[in-house]
């Protein structure tokens, strides 16, 4: 994923697994579509000079707004029937950061991050303490029906009957180890060399009330440094805390000088070996380069490299 071009780069996710869900073609264009969409939401932001902070909320924001993917509206439930956001985001200019877990009726739970990062004196808050946070700095709450789509409460229904946490969209077969986790992610590589990188989700199904998985974890499903690169993560959110491979992956540029994709390859190495880790993350590096990896069998990504054409895939 190389190209000559100077400029900015910016790269989203919206889960990685079997995708088994995707079998037909309508299915697979409605979920691409959205994607490229977002990529060129992203485009005109940094193409003008926005910053990369700026893109990936936006674009976060938007992938969070669109009920395919297991993040904002589109969450999925736990075990109570309920939903539980957490996300995250990162700026690599100064390794300020802001996250939620555990949160509710908020339709841009990426948007109350931000807000933590720069309106509060902390980096993450949890559940009611984020919601009354939110009141405070005069967010809108989403109304309970904004949430419950039929697709989530199908699958949730399922999960019960087969007595385990599912991810979302898991697979169809009942003993595959490949499954689909929703979430979703951009990091994103500005015009003046500046990295940001943001995750939300619903988490998995049916999980247990008050489980926070690695999407808020700074260094876990989250992270960015402009002295290193900017990464996010999409998995079995248990397996990325236990290796912190947001921040594994930064330590490879930073310790080992590799780049995006030397780097990437070297975490999806660790994470496989170490915890046999299901899942994927994209990185982009201090010098604009795009990377993604995975142990699954595809990831729902997309990428624009150093200002070229938007390219998605999965
Ligand atoms: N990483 C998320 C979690 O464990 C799930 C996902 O990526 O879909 O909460």
């Amino acid at each position: 994923m190389m190209s000559e071009k100077a400029g900015y780069s910016l790269m989203i996710h919206g889960g990685a697994g079997a995708l088994d869900n995707i079998r037909d073609s309508d299915t697979a264009v409605r979920y691409l579509e959205s994607l490229r969409g977002i990529l060129e939401h992203g485009r005109d932001i940094l193409g003008l000079g926005g910053s990369a902070l700026e893109a990936v909320e936006a674009c976060a924001s938007l992938l969070e707004d669109d009920p395919v993917f297991n993040a904002g509206c589109g969450s999925v439930l736990n075990e109570d029937g309920k939903v539980e956001m957490d996300a995250a985001i990162m700026d690599g200019r100064d390794l300020s950061a802001g996250a939620v877990a555990a949160v509710d009726n908020i339709a841009n739970p990426i948007q109350l991050a931000r807000l933590v990062m720069t309106m509060s004196e902390h980096v993450l808050l949890i559940a009611e303490g984020a919601e009354r946070f939110a009141e405070h700095c005069g967010m809108e709450r989403a109304p309970e029906n904004y949430f419950y789509t039929p697709d989530r409460i199908e699958q949730l229904k399922l999960a019960r009957l087969k007595h385990k946490v599912m991810l979302d969209h898991d697979s169809t077969e009942e003993d595959s180890e490949d499954q689909k986790y929703g979430t979703i992610g951009a990091v994103a590589y500005d015009m003046q060399g500046n990295l940001a990188a943001a995750t939300s989700t619903g988490g998995i199904v049916n999980k247990r009330m008050g489980r926070v998985g690695d999407s808020p974890i700074i260094g876990a499903g989250v992270y960015a440094d402009n002295e290193t690169c900017a990464v996010s993560a999409t998995g079995y959110g248990e397996d990325f805390m236990r290796t912190v491979i947001a921040k594994t992956i930064s330590d490879f540029v930073y310790l080992k000088d590799m780049d995006a994709e030397e780097a990437t390859r070297a975490g999806i190495e660790y994470l496989r070996r170490r915890v046999k880790g299901r899942g994927g993350v994209i990185v982009i590096d201090r010098n604009g380069n795009c990377s993604s990896g995975f142990t699954t069998k595809k990831m729902i990504h997309g990428w624009i490299e150093k200002g070229g054409e938007a390219v998605v895939r999965f």
